[in-house]
């Protein structure tokens, strides 16, 4: 495929997108239930513009249950019930099942307490962390999530040119009572890994310095982390050398060490690998969260006239060159929500194709939906 096709792009229907993608994970024995919060949630992250943590993931979440690094239809367990904190046991179920039961659990600990610390351990991929903000801003809360990703090396340190670190996702989020909350939602590396993914598979180009070769030089060149890779193959971190750079040069880096002590280490989770282990350790996200209600603090409507007229404030600053606008953390998120609930998901068709071919693997009836999908 010319690099020219690999960057065009195709539209597809959001709730088509869904349902293909509901009886992939029905193929795979996953229930009702399950298999749609996975579309859903997967197909929410493009929405909002994650397309590394959206529908693209959909092959590999298929290999993993292969692998045996997730399994389907199971609860996690309450393992830890004190009062204002608790944590949770996935046992390698699925991430999208597994944050809903952690972050209601946080819900429920913080109306009572007014202020909850909630640890999920071994789940599943637990894709956009800005979800688990959002669903405890829509019960009033404020929100901290910090994130690990045991058995993810992907991340150079600050100062170093190979693999110790995950992409250990931080987001925080800030309830309105009209719903626009803010929710910052970040990789502490430069970009996730499903961007290197998605632009491997021809979609957006990374920006300079994402990656470091193993010879420590930066690229924005996918195969630092893939090697060279057939059209039809899930792209692998395994069979490349390089590493994605923290962001922030060391204060960033700080933040992603940090991400590894409280996602990981405090949660039961581990952290993302150790020196001298024979084993790569086995993928799960941990997630150390907290949560506050605000009402037990200051009046929501004097928190709310505050948090409006500070972001007004932001947002009305002089755009510097080459930068039309000045946004605050969510913005893009739901301005890209509202041009493609009307327009689709911009998806690259190679990405449409491997999740057709999966389809067709798992004997998924109807594959001609994948067509009449394109708007
Ligand atoms: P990003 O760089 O696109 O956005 C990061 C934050 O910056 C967002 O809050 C966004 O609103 C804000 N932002 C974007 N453009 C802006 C601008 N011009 N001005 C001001 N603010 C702006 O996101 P990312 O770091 O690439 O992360 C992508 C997704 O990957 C996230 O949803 C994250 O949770 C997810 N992730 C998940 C895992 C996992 O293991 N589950 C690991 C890593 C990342």
């Amino acid at each position: 495929m010319t690099e020219n096709i690999k960057r065009a792009e195709i539209r597809v229907d959001v709730q088509h997108a869904i349902e293909l993608i509901t009886d992939i994970f029905k193929a795979k024995s996953c229930n009702d239930n399950e298999a749609k919060t996975i579309a859903e949630r997967l197909a929410g992250s493009n929405l909002v513009g994650h397309d590394s943590h959206g529908i693209a993931r959909v092959p590999r979440y298929v290999e993993w249950m292969e692998k045996g690094w997730v399994f389907p239809n199971l609860k996690p367990e309450i393992v830890i019930d004190a009062g204002a904190m608790g944590c949770l046991d996935a046992k390698q179920g699925f991430g999208q099942v597994a944050g809903e039961y952690a972050v209601d659990d946080g819900i429920l600990r913080a109306k009572k307490h007014g202020v909850s610390v909630v640890g999920l351990r071994n789940s599943g991929h637990l894709g956009r962390i800005g979800d688990w903000a959002e669903r405890a801003a829509d019960a009033d809360l404020i929100s901290f999530h910090f994130v690990n990703v045991r058995g993810s090396l992907l991340v150079a340190p600050f100062g170093g040119s190979d693999r110790r670190g995950s992409t250990s996702p931080l987001a925080i989020g800030i309830p309105s009572k009209d719903k626009d909350h803010i929710i910052l939602d970040m990789a502490t590396s430069t970009v996730a890994e499903g961007k290197v993914m998605v632009a491997q598979k021809g979609g957006k180009q990374l920006p300079h310095g994402a990656l470091i070769d193993s010879t420590g030089k930066l690229t924005t060149n996918p195969e630092a982390m893939y090697g060279k890779i057939r059209d039809d193959e899930v792209p692998n971190p395994d069979k490349g050398t390089g590493a994605i750079t923290a962001f922030g040069l060391h204060k960033g880096s700080g933040i992603n060490f940090m991400m590894e002590m409280l996602g990981g280490a405090l949660t039961g989770n581990g952290v993302c690998g150790a020196l001298n282990e024979k084993e790569r350790r086995k993928f799960s996200n941990g997630m150390l969260s907290i949560y506050i209600e605000v009402e037990k603090m200051v009046d929501f409507d004097y928190f709310r006239k505050e948090v409006k007229s500070y972001a007004d404030f932001v947002r009305a600053s002089k755009p510097s060159q080459n930068n039309d606008k000045v946004l605050i953390p969510g913005d893009k998120e739901i301005s890209t929500k509202e041009e493609r609930l009307k327009f689709g998901l911009p998806v690259p068709p190679l990405v449409w194709e491997n999740i057709k071919q999966t389809a067709n693997k798992l004997n998924v009836e109807n594959l001609e939906r994948f067509e009449n999908a394109i708007k």
